[in-house]
């Protein structure tokens, strides 16, 4: 079995983990290991991004970090994490001119940054590579920078699949390494989650394969506590009809900031006005309230004919479409799509998770030695994120995350005690040399999927959530009875088990968060609570009690 000892250990490698492998090589240590279950710098959302990139540069209009600061805040209605959303508007400036200085390539006018005013956004803040591109380009620049530098050790196709703790630190982990199928254990002196979101968990959702809320399962069953987990955000307009190949579901949006573009119900009456939103001017609408409004429109019997509504363009000028897309007209008219002439259909997906492990502003959790970064950390965003502010999010946690871990293990003598990691490596020797069940982690991911789209997407009950975690917690309980294949090399049943048994964890805690949350605000949406309730003004945590269940608490 394969032993690696580091200095910091990274789990995941999106734009967080890359960026605090370069934070922790530079604050001076010198082995940092960063690992991801897919490929280096090519798994999770970050090379999925599109665009908006928020950083108060100043460059198209004067502007400041304190103004980007009351924007998110104002967007998180009420329930950001004051401290960490000051963090990352105040550093994302300076990480988005770091990049600049790596050739990102951020896209430029007149010789300045371009920067385009998102929804929620009080003046042009959001910076672009190209439309389409800012994604690939941050992840391209990152992977550049990190293969540099020789303090870092990239890992891939490894699953983490525990964190080992002694004493209540974190001393290392156990991965599955999906090539020989074998356990792999990692001695280390911090570790620093950056694993992502869990938008995967929803049927309908904008993510890649590898966003299943790991992270969230990691740093739970090591000590640390989750927070706001039931602020899931539902991008609201992700294409729903016609058949679109080969392009991302949620494509619009760069082109909304271009053209502006008309949501239309079945009628073909533009609607947003009636949920106080007025588009007049552009693209205006905040995520929550968009997806809100297009909900309600199809529940009242409103919808297009998929059950979503209509984006128009059909109204600009066909020379406008033509320089707006550019060579994407030619990809919709593949698909049988001519703007000009015809709306698409579009409805809310699952697309990022507002909440997440809770860390203070050194990315530390409470648990000694383990930090987290990027997406997996809840607070900044409170209710609902503000278009752009994930991308600087996963830059500035992640080099913080980075640099503060290297000052931990500096000051740490070494930990590991193998007797602790000896669970976690037998549970993946079992399962490897395969179980027979009676299902499939596969088919029960599924219905994981369909449940949690069901009665944990946009519009939540009491009855429904109460039904979703009872079925949760009847699939953790399954765990033990599923059928495993024996194999060793990319066994994709071994994988399977390990993703369901991160995700229920995961799934149980939006939805036991979302159950205890008794009003409407952001981006959950109780019908059987529709108002704001200025007593939930409260932030709620969640923690792993000894015998496997959560516990919640409320915090002020
Ligand atoms: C389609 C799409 C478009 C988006 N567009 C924008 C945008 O325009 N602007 C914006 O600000 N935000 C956007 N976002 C959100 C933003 O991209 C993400 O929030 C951000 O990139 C998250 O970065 P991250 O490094 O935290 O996570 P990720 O980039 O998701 O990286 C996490 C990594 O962890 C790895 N991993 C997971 N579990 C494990 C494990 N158990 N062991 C080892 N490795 C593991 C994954 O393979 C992955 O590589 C978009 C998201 C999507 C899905």
């Amino acid at each position: 079995m394969t032993h690696i000892e580091t200095d910091v250990l990274i789990v995941g490698a999106g734009g967080a983990g890359m960026y605090a492998a370069i934070g922790a090589a530079r604050a001076g240590a010198k082995r940092v290991l960063l690992v991801d279950k897919s490929l280096v710098g090519r798994g999770g959302a970050t090379i999925m991004a599109q665009m908006t990139v928020a950083a108060a540069l100043g460059e198209e209009a004067p502007d400041d970090w304190p103004l980007h600061l009351a924007d998110t805040l104002a967007a998180g209605r009420g329930l950001c994490d004051e401290n960490l959303a000051a963090v990352l508007c105040r550093e994302a400036p300076v990480r988005i001119r770091e990049m600049d200085g790596w050739r990102v390539g951020w896209a430029r006018r007149d010789g300045h940054i371009a920067q385009v005013t998102a929804p929620g956004h009080s003046r042009p803040r959001c910076c672009y590579v190209d439309f389409l591109n800012t994604g690939p380009a941050v992840a391209a620049t990152l992977r550049r920078r990190v293969s540099r530098i020789d303090a870092i050790r990239r890992v891939s196709n490894l699953i983490v699949t525990d964190i080992v703790t002694t004493g209540g630190e974190a001393v290392g982990a156990v991965a599955l390494d999906q090539a020989e199928g074998e356990p792999v254990t990692i001695a280390t002196n911090a570790v620093v989650i950056a694993a992502g979101g869990l938008s995967r968990l929803f049927r309908r959702n904008s993510a890649s394969a590898n966003m299943g809320g790991d992270g969230y399962a990691l740093a739970l069953a090591a000590g640390a506590d989750l927070v706001d987990m039931e602020f899931v955000q539902f991008f609201p307009i992700g294409h729903l009809a016609p058949r679109l190949v080969g392009m991302d579901p949620i494509m619009w949006d760069p082109f909304r900031y271009k053209l502006g573009g008309r949501l239309l119900d079945g009628n073909g009456r533009e609607f947003l006005a009636d949920y106080g939103s007025d588009e007049s001017t552009g693209y205006t609408t905040p995520r929550d309230i968009a997806t809100y409004a297009i909900q309600k429109e199809v529940a009242a019997g409103r919808g297009s004919p998929h059950g979503g509504v209509y984006l128009s363009f059909t109204h600009v000028p066909r020379g406008d479409l033509d320089a707006a897309f550019g060579p994407v007209i030619e990809r919709l008219a593949r698909n049988g799509i001519d703007l000009g002439r015809m709306p698409v259909e579009v409805a809310p997906i699952a697309h990022y998770q507002m909440g997440g492990i809770a860390v203070d502003e050194t990315m530390a959790t409470r648990v000694p030695g383990l930090y987290a970064a990027g997406e997996a950390v809840g607070g900044a965003n409170g209710a609902n994120r503000l278009s752009g502010n994930a991308i600087p999010e996963a830059l500035v946690f992640g080099e913080r995350a980075g640099r503060f871990a290297a000052a931990h293990a500096k000051a740490r003598r070494d930990g590991w005690d193998a007797k602790r990691a000896a669970p976690a490596v037998d549970a993946i020797r079992r399962l490897r040399d395969g179980q027979r069940g009676n299902a499939s982690a596969a088919a029960l991911l599924e219905e994981l999927r369909e449940v949690m789209w069901r009665e944990v997407g946009p519009f939540r009950t009491a009855a429904g959530l109460v039904g979703a975690a009872n079925r949760l917690a009847s699939m953790r309980r399954a765990l033990a009875d599923l059928t495993v294949e024996p194999g060793r090399a990319f066994n994709p049943t071994l994988a399977d088990w390990f993703e369901l048994r991160a995700g229920l964890i995961a799934a149980e805690a939006v939805t036991q968060a979302a159950l205890a949350r008794q009003e409407s605000r952001g981006a959950h949406q109780r019908e059987d609570f529709p108002d704001t309730d200025p007593a939930w003004t409260c932030r709620q945590r969640v923690a792993l009690r000894p015998d496997g269940g959560l516990a919640l608490k409320a915090v002020r």
